[in-house]
């Protein structure tokens, strides 16, 4: 089977201590955690620096051994009913086609999950399409992972098709983190499958994971262009990461940008309590003292909402809290519950 560019690209990147070391030159902690850096990306980070926040995100650090922190902070595996959904919300559902991403990133906690080896579409996909087909009120699916855009332009079409045939199905969302990381992938043969989807529901966005304004390469603002002109919505969705961009002045840069060229700044994330990337941890005080003055600084619509995951699988909820920036408490859920949590 002959591969495409971006395949061959994903086969070659960077995946072991060993081989890190040999492309930057530079010795690496030993740890466990996967690693995996398609070698455009890398290039890109030779050229930052090592301590760049482009690098800081991909390159493995060693105080991933920190103590503390969850491999399921926001209580996934509890809203689970199959093995490759999740269902929190009533109107929309998750979907993961596969465990594979364009990269891996320090901070995630999927990281534990996630397969280095090319297991593109996870086994249980039939018996996730029965549960979304059995379930009336799902209104969106949303295809994480895992990264969707990892499937093959033919499996991805087929996936579609088979959602396209679930009546109760009227929008569609695909997460991910290949715009910056592995914009090969924008291939005009993906671009004929999402535009094609773009016709079959009600409305189909695209949501790309960057926290760095310093991601968006002229290649990636290419196709942000391109994808500008067919029917779909662009919106991003960031981490707030100590070290990466944990500063007003670089988070107004990163949200401004995206405003700039069509993409809609949509989510600000408190950063998870995650095993193995305490050092990513911001407390919740100093994100309101950052974000509170975007407020000012952005227009309304590209303001991103400030969210914090419940932990145990309660949910979203807002971070920022317009009472007291050192707030912390009791929250509400979005069910009216409230729950005591402390982010310090
Ligand atoms: S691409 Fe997304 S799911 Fe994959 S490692 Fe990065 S943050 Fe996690």
């Amino acid at each position: 089977v002959s591969r495409a560019r971006w395949q061959v690209i994903y086969q070659n990147a960077l995946k072991s201590g060993a081989e890190l070391e040999a492309f930057f030159q530079a010795p690496f902690p030993k740890l466990s955690y996967p690693i995996c850096i398609p070698l455009p990306l890398a290039e890109r980070i030779k050229l930052r620096g090592l301590d760049s926040p482009l690098a800081r995100q991909f390159l493995p650090h060693k105080d991933e051994l920190l103590p503390g922190g969850l491999v399921d902070p926001i209580g996934d595996h509890q809203h689970s009913p199959t093995p490759q959904i999740v269902h929190r919300y009533g109107s929309r559902a998750l979907l993961m086609p596969t465990t594979v991403c364009p990269v891996i990133c320090r901070y995630c906690f999927r990281k534990n999950e996630l397969y280095s080896d090319d297991e593109l579409f996870k086994p249980k996909l039939e018996e996730a399409l029965n549960y979304l087909k059995g379930h009336e009120e799902i209104e969106e699916v949303i295809l994480s992972g895992g990264d969707p855009l990892m499937l093959s332009d033919k499996k991805l079409a087929q996936l579609i098709e088979r959602l396209v045939q679930i009546p109760h199905l009227r929008f569609l969302r695909f997460h991910t983190r290949a715009l910056t990381t592995l914009p090969e992938r924008f291939s005009s043969r993906l671009l004929t499958v999402l535009n094609r989807a773009a016709k079959r529901f009600d409305r189909v966005s695209l949501v790309f994971h960057l926290n760095h304004a310093s991601e968006l390469s002229p290649k990636s603002l290419k196709i942000v262009g391109k994808l500008r002109k067919m029917s779909l919505d662009l919106y991003s969705q960031s981490v707030l990461l100590h070290g990466i961009n944990d500063s007003t002045d670089t988070l107004y840069e990163l949200f401004s940008s995206l405003a700039q060229v069509g993409i809609t700044p949509y989510y600000l994330h408190h950063p998870d309590s995650t095993q193995g990337a305490r050092h990513f941890m911001v407390a919740l005080e100093t994100g309101r003292r950052l974000y509170a003055p975007l407020r000012e600084k952005l227009p309304g619509w590209a303001l991103p909402r400030y969210v914090l995951e419940i932990p145990d699988g309660g949910g979203k909820t807002d971070a920022f809290n317009p009472e007291s920036l050192n707030f912390s408490g009791t929250l509400l859920t979005r069910t009216g519950q409230t729950v005591k949590v402390n982010f310090k």
